[in-house]
């Protein structure tokens, strides 16, 4: 198979390299934007699991323009180091620890954020329902570290998997937002489970403290969760996004795309910085695969660690 066999396979891929994206999950930021206008009025904008960094590329493109407005402040967090990206403060963290959360308003000088967003993902193990479980508990995690540093009004984007207990999260997402939306862009391929929740005005319960060491139903609401149905159930609008002309991401394309443009092989823009899969790499090129004890890591620090 040739290199340009996946720009075929994948146009989101192909046309995030020819754009200068570090990942085609870019475009699924700009749809969701193209249709909820997520960067009106935004100066503080968290990016949770940012790396290889594409979605804080889209906030630093968007939110900064072409002059870098000085008055924008851009955190990114993930627990993997990330190439450095104009105006945007990078913590190599884990978005469950209270610490990240303090870190991050630390930079934005004890002001609240307009606008998180979260493309977290775990590490999928190929069993669905401990993927989706996992997927459900990285997007409280956020949901939860988002609580400390939301404004009231404040939006919050998150990749959210669309399994069978999916109302569940869409309840205690309800909570906190007043409006919340289930949204699949044009490059978020059909055949993926995946889609983004949008929740806007956050608008905590006044009882709501929050509080990282808790899970976030623990707290007083006037909603039981276990009981799902009559008036606890809430139904989340589900919407396609992204413009229906845009290419669709199950399809294969000709490398040659219309007959005035020739297909030229264009490199990742920014290969990650120490990939959680170099271990891997290591060990198999050294025939150290079987081996108890074989060679750590050679990464420095907190890989893998946190929620995946
Ligand atoms: N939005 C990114 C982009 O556009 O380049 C891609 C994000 S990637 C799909 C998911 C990221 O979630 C990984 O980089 C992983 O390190 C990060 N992650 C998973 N669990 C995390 C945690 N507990 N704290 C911080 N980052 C986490």
């Amino acid at each position: 198979m040739g290199r340009s066999s996946k720009d075929k396979r994948d146009i989101y891929y192909r046309l995030a390299k020819e754009e200068g994206w570090r990942a085609r999950s870019a475009f699924k930021l700009l749809q969701l934007d193209q249709e909820f206008n997520l960067f009106t009025g935004v100066s503080r904008a968290v990016d949770l699991c940012a790396a290889p960094g594409s979605w804080s590329q889209v906030l630093s493109r968007k939110l900064r323009g072409d002059e870098g407005a000085k008055e924008v402040k851009i955190v990114a967090v993930d627990l993997q180091a990330m190439a450095p990206l104009p105006g945007v403060t990078q913590i190599q963290g884990d978005i469950t620890k209270v610490s990240t959360a303090q870190e991050i308003i630390r930079h934005f000088e004890g002001q609240a954020a307009d606008l998180v967003v979260c493309d977290g993902a775990p590490d999928v193990t190929g069993l669905h329902d401990v993927d989706e479980y996992i997927q459900a508990q990285l997007l409280l995690a956020a949901l939860n570290i988002t609580t400390h540093v939301l404004k009231p009004g404040g939006t919050f984007v998150a990749k959210i998997f669309r399994g069978k207990d999916v109302t569940l999260l869409y309840s205690q997402l309800k909570i906190f937002f007043s409006r919340v939306t289930c949204a699949k862009p044009r490059s978020s391929r059909n055949s993926s489970i995946e889609s983004f929740v949008v929740c806007q005005r956050y608008s905590p319960p006044a009882c709501y403290i929050p509080n990282m060491s808790n899970p976030l139903l623990d707290h007083c609401y006037d909603v039981d969760f276990n009981q799902l149905d009559g008036s606890n159930r809430f139904i989340v609008p589900f919407l396609a996004c992204g413009d229906l002309s845009a290419f669709d991401s199950d399809r294969t394309y000709p490398l040659q795309l219309d007959a005035d443009t020739e297909y030229h092989y264009t490199p990742p823009p920014q290969p990650p910085i120490c990939p959680s899969y170099q271990q891997a790499c290591h060990l198999r090129k050294n025939n150290l695969l079987s081996k108890e004890g074989a060679a750590g890591s050679t990464c420095s620090q907190g890989q893998n660690k946190g929620l995946y």
